[in-house]
């Protein structure tokens, strides 16, 4: 077995961990801590719940010094996710002088220049706010050593990319630099060879992205009827739940239906004030309420521990965002169920994902025995839609309509930064501004 200490880090951060109750290094812990701390680049592909934030906050805090400005930092695609690795670091770096911001869209900036001005060694930021501090100077890059793209294929995905390039550029050549995500493209791998110098690899296998520990199942029904399955499978669930739906509106009303039902739900999607995402995650993340409701804006990177259902109850518009949704359960080698809801219009998208999946996958159609009596022109597998048969080289930035598939039609954003954004567009096309977030 071993240990942290093995792994060349120091008495403070040591300390940190601890307490914190890690008794050994996770897999992708254990490769890339040396690495980072050797200075190389790294792309760190691994399971969703595997402790990539560890991987690179650990390293991190090793290498940057106290009061010798900002050495570190990182980029997240939403607000909650940048907010959670702030945490994450804070408890990791507690003995450790390191301080440590999340500069974020919505929030005034106020706070944020106030602690920028205390002084800090690390930033976590979506990038559109970031951008808005270097363009006013309350940021600067010149003394950046260390940086990282977290859920690393959406950063460098098109609705990120050119804010995620005028913020490298402004950012020191010779630093470390490293990539994370449970799912790595080909093509972002590709796209990542322009900013990384000879990086060290770490790849799961295109066969492998459902990891261990989900209980996957589907079942195909109508549309009017999800909501009586939804309240079926929620109703014996001791801990909590995500439900992912497919837009900002249908967040809304599943979580209305719900609260009719005197369910403890929350609900989040990104056209909520600031202050209500928050108020919303915090009810989750302390157990208060036990029912997410959400957009995809949470199905990337959010770790809630206790989350043992995920309820897909839209398929989800993008292949690989399948795997990232379900990945809000079994966190840190625990055990969690995902269920996917499939209305007759989703079966073409969904036999998209389901040959993706390469663990068994329960078919509750037969299991509880409900017959499936699809009309005649929906049979269709949407034959017009190209599939590669793996994730790695069907990054869709070709055949589909982008990264995100149809998602962008429920508004776009860089990152969560109110004012105009950039929406999604074909590569190399010209950008349009909209007023509204993706999720
Ligand atoms: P990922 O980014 O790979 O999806 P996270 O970094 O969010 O995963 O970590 C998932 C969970 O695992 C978190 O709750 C974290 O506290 C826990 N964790 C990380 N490393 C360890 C470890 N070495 N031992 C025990 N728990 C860990
Ligand atoms: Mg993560």
């Amino acid at each position: 077995m071993t240990e942290f200490k093995e792994l060349g880090l120091n008495d403070d951060i040591l300390k940190g961990i601890k307490d914190l109750g890690y008794k050994e290094p996770f897999p992708i812990q254990e490769a890339v801590i040396p690495v980072l701390l050797a200075g190389r680049d790294v792309v760190g592909q691994a399971h969703t719940g595997s402790g990539k934030t560890a991987a690179f906050a650990l390293a991190m805090l090793q290498k940057i010094k106290p009061r010798n400005g900002i050495q570190g930092l990182i980029m997240a695609p939403t607000r909650e996710l940048a907010m959670q690795i702030t945490e994450e670091i804070k408890k990791f770096g507690k003995y450790t002088k390191i301080r440590v911001v999340t500069v974020y869209g919505g929030q005034g900036m106020g706070i944020q220049l106030d602690a920028l001005d205390r002084g800090v060694e690390i930033v976590v930021a979506t990038p559109g706010r970031l951008i808005d501090h270097l363009k006013r100077g309350s940021i600067e890059l010149r003394d950046i050593t260390h940086i990282v793209l977290d859920e690393a294929d959406t950063m460098l995905d098109m609705g990120f990319i050119d804010d995620i390039s005028f913020i490298l550029d402004l950012a020191p050549e010779d630093r470390v630099m490293s990539l994370y995500s449970a799912t790595m493209p080909t093509e972002i791998l590709r796209l990542s060879e322009e900013y990384l110098n000879n990086p060290k690899q770490f790849l799961l296998s295109a066969d492998d992205l459902s990891g261990d520990g989900i209980d996957q199942s589907f079942l195909v029904i109508k549309d009017r009827d999800k909501f009586k399955y939804l309240i079926d499978f929620i109703k014996p669930i001791k801990r909590q739940c995500i439900v992912f739906c497919s837009t900002k509106y249908r967040t809304r009303d599943v979580a209305k239906f719900l609260h009719q039902e005197k369910f403890n739900a929350v609900a989040i999607e990104g056209d909520m004030s600031q202050h209500r995402r928050e108020q919303t995650m915090g009810k989750f993340r302390s157990g208060k309420a036990d029912i997410l409701v959400a957009t995809d804006v949470a199905s990337r990177g959010i770790d809630v521990p206790t989350v043992e259902l995920v309820i897909n109850y839209d398929v989800p518009n993008q292949e690989l965002l399948y795997f990232h949704r379900i990945g809000r359960t079994a966190r840190a080698g625990a055990k969690g169920k995902a269920i996917t809801f499939v209305s007759y219009s989703s079966v073409g998208d969904w036999n998209i994902i389901k040959r993706q999946i390469k663990v068994p996958l329960e078919d509750l159609n037969q299991k509880m025995g409900i017959q499936i009596s699809i009309p005649d022109p929906l049979k269709r597998q949407m034959p017009s839609r190209r599939y590669g048969g793996q994730s790695r080289s069907n990054y869709s930035r070709g055949g589909r309509s982008g990264g995100y598939g149809r998602s962008h039609r429920d508004g776009d954003s860089r990152d969560d930064r109110g004012g105009g954004r950039k929406r999604y567009s074909d590569r190399g096309g010209k950008n349009s501004y909209g007023g509204r977030s993706r999720w």
